[in-house]
């Protein structure tokens, strides 16, 4: 590794003065009916459609020291994920606001996961009619969480494609942020069983898509190449995107054939669980330039404008009253 490759994260800077988190809230803390409660006190009713139909929306936001990055951004995407799914919140956006600072004040974390959950809600005991369903809103907050390390992400990840395809957007709408997982899942186990880390899932027609929880970008010369449907419009996608039209780097929106994958100069994974992700590897050969110096420019510039508080929230550390 050379030191243009080598990754680096900006140290904290900023203070926040929360008060002292109760112990009971150290793990995380969750949204229920209006209260907040520790994560793993939180529960869902068994009849809820969210659960027993996968019918929900979410969307994942996190906060790295002290400042909720693209808030507005994240709500306007819940917002068109509810409108997709014709469901009616049940909280005004302000509310669910003040509940995403509320839970990471109570959790008391500068670099915090927040997810905020939609769920169907269910009608009547003895109904099939979905419009007679109330929704429900629920939140939790975690630490941050990173899908690889940043030990991991120094070394690159070891990624397999899945044999799986991913649920069609004929089918399942990939711009509403939701459950419809279970091609991930098993397209992860596939990847563990091959030794590989994680999995991306392609159309079925030889194309790139996404991975559970990750958008791909794959560098072939000067130029990245992205997905450009079929997929979810990744919050750190889009950052990424905006982030290469300020560093001169060109970006093409298209159809990423698998083959563009495997002989890549350079490949990374974005989310907002972890960030820029570099791969070393598809599956078990090398990728030419894994982690490259591409990649590690744009990690660069992806921390240091989360440290500077670009599109930055200051969280509110004020605890709400039991
Ligand atoms: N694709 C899928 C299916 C996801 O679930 C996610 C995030 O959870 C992403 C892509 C990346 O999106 P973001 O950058 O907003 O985290």
């Amino acid at each position: 590794m050379t030191p243009d490759t080598l990754l680096s994260w900006p140290t904290p800077s900023r203070s926040r003065n929360a008060p002292p988190v109760e112990a009971r809230f150290a793990a995380g803390t969750a949204w229920i009916d209006g209260r907040i409660v520790p994560v793993a006190e939180a529960s869902l009713p068994l009849l809820d459609w969210g659960f027993l139909r996968s019918d929900a929306c979410q969307e994942t936001i996190s906060a790295w020291d002290g400042l909720l990055f693209r808030l507005d951004d994240h709500l306007d995407r819940f917002w068109r994920s509810l409108e997709r799914l014709r469901m009616t919140s049940p909280l005004s956006r302000d509310e669910i606001r003040g509940a995403i600072h509320a839970l990471i004040a109570t959790a008391g974390y500068d670099n915090a996961y927040v997810q905020i959950i939609m769920t169907r809600g269910r009608p009547p005991i003895g109904s099939r009619d979905i419009r007679l369903c109330t929704q429900r809103f629920q939140a939790f907050c975690i630490p941050y969480v990173w899908i690889a390390t940043p030990e991991v992400q120094q070394r690159g990840l070891h990624v397999h494609i899945g044999s799986r395809h991913r649920v069609p957007a004929t089918s399942v709408d990939p711009m509403v942020k939701h459950y419809h997982w279970l091609d991930f899942e098993l397209g992860l186990l596939e990847a563990f069983d091959h030794g590989a880390e994680t999995v991306v899932l392609t159309d079925g027609q030889d194309h790139l898509l996404e991975g559970p929880g990750f958008n791909i970008f794959v560098r072939k010369g000067e130029k990245l190449l992205t997905p450009r449907s079929g997929m979810l419009d990744g919050m750190t996608r889009r950052t990424v995107m905006e982030l290469c039209a300020d560093l001169g780097i060109s970006v093409e929106e298209t159809d990423v054939p698998v083959a563009a994958l495997r002989d890549a100069d350079e490949a990374f994974l974005t989310t907002t669980a972890g960030g820029v992700l570099p791969v070393a590897s598809v599956d078990a050969k090398a990728i030419r330039n894994g982690p490259g110096p591409f990649t590690a420019r744009i990690h660069a510039a992806y921390w240091q404008r989360r440290a500077d508080g670009w599109l930055g929230e200051p969280v509110d550390y004020t605890v709400p009253a039991a």
